[in-house]
């Protein structure tokens, strides 16, 4: 049975960028991802625009991704909050925060495409595509990992097992590693449309019927994440184009004159998960298949990359067996704080701007209003809004933070 130092589970947007970031450290590692390597067949690169923050986009110049997908990137330097029918508003400023830009949006499938350009080009990755981790066992201080491939099956010897494989993670189970999980009752339809007024802001605004948010994107388009309960899911695709810019309109309002040319609808229901733990013997889980958040705050991918820097910078560091149990309770502990931070504030964020209660909505709109006006908790806010929390991975920290 062939042996490696660490097999990575899953190549989407978290598990690549850890196999990039360990590619040359001297560790065998191998990559296995059950889809081909294209990007439309690939379900972690699909059609979802994402918000990466500032801390991402240093830490994908520092990987050499960026160079592949930076041109089709927007610079995100001005954010609007808001909550239909209240008073409080946050507007944010980069300018202000000294800083060029608070992040960037990039479709997923051209981070998607960059990824794999760069996975092209590592110099000692053993990448398997086609590949599905289908069972595992601990033996003699490794985990044997049977594959299925398209030549039949495989055997592979780990010292280091990474679950990067999403939300219904296969590692997760076969480790018995529990999870708390709850069905948001949303479902989000992306989609792009093109403003009449250009878009220089990232809108975010809390509706009692869910979030919705504009991103700018390239070529005066905006990228849309519409929020509706799941029980109207099927009544909103059914919708036609005009449809669909109607009730766009009705949630979001006018601001940017009218909303034309929409693009495909994709939809996600939404549920949030939480594995109770990130290690196991040999065993780590990152990236969805530790936690899946609400997309409200933008932090899904944001915060597993920072599981995937921390645990490679930890790997690297370290040097010796990638799956000393003492290696693996330090990197538990050191995602702790972010990753238990991030998910309750995704959380909170979900619930807290639906809810319809009096007290609740004034309240709200104080805190907006707080936000907005008072200059140390915004700049708290603005700092872990760009991914700079608790210890950040070295690579994140690169120029541009
Ligand atoms: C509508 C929406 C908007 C979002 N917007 C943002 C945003 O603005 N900013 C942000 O940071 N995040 C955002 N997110 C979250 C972000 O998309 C996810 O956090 C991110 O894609 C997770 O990547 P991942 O690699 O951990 O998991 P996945 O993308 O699920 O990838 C898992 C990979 O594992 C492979 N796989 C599965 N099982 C196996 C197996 N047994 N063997 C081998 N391979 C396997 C799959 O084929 C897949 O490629 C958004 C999410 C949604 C739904």
């Amino acid at each position: 049975m062939e042996n490696v130092d660490v097999l990575i589970a899953g190549g989407g947007l978290v598990g690549a960028s850890l196999a990039i970031a360990l590619d040359g450290s001297g560790l065998r590692v191998a990559l296995a991802e059950a889809a081909p390597p294209k990007v439309d067949l690939q379900p972690s690169y699909d059609e979802r625009n994402l918000a990466l923050a500032r801390a991402t986009v240093n830490a994908l110049e520092a990987l050499g991704v960026w160079a592949h997908c930076g041109v089709r990137a927007t610079p995100i330097r001005k954010i609007h909050v808001s909550r239909q029918g209240e008073f409080g508003v946050v507007r944010l400023d980069a300018a202000r925060h000294g800083v060029d830009a608070f992040g960037a949006t990039l479709p997923a499938r051209e981070l998607g495409n960059g990824l794999l350009a760069r996975l092209d080009d590592c110099r000692t990755l053993q990448r398997l595509t086609r590949t599905k981790l289908t069972a595992i066992a601990h033996a003699d201080g490794a985990i044997a990992a049977t594959l299925a491939t398209a030549d039949g099956e495989r055997r592979l010897r780990t010292r280091l097992l990474i679950g990067a494989d999403g939300t219904n993670s296969f590692v997760r189970s076969a480790l018995g590693i529990e999870s708390e999980s709850i069905d948001y009752a949303q479902t989000a339809f992306v989609a792009t449309v093109t403003p009449e007024r250009a878009i220089d802001c990232a809108y975010e605004r809390f509706t009692a019927t869910g979030p919705v948010a504009l991103l700018p994107l390239t070529q005066s388009r905006a990228g849309v994440v519409l929020t509706v309960p799941t029980a109207d899911a099927t009544r909103v695709a059914a919708l036609d184009d005009a449809g669909f810019i109607a009730l766009l309109h009705e949630r979001f309002g006018w601001r940017l004159g009218k909303l034309v040319r929409p693009g495909r609808r994709v939809s996600y229901p939404l549920h949030r998960l939480y594995a109770r733990r990130i290690v196991a013997p040999r065993a780590v889980l990152v990236g969805n298949a530790a936690q899946t958040l609400h997309p409200i705050g933008a932090q899904g991918f944001n915060l597993g990359l920072r599981d995937a820097l921390t645990l490679a910078e930890m790997l690297v560091d370290h040097g010796g067996d990638p799956g000393a149990p003492a290696l693996l309770t330090e990197y538990a502990r050191r995602r702790h704080e972010d990753r238990d931070g991030t998910a309750a504030a995704s959380d909170a964020l979900a619930r807290w701007t639906a809810n319809e209660s009096p007290p609740l909505k004034f309240l709200r709109s104080v805190g907006l209003l707080a936000l907005d006006r008072i200059a140390p908790l915004q700049a708290a806010l603005v700092r872990r809004g760009m991914g700079f929390r608790g210890r950040v991975p070295r690579l994140a920290l690169s120029k541009l933070s």
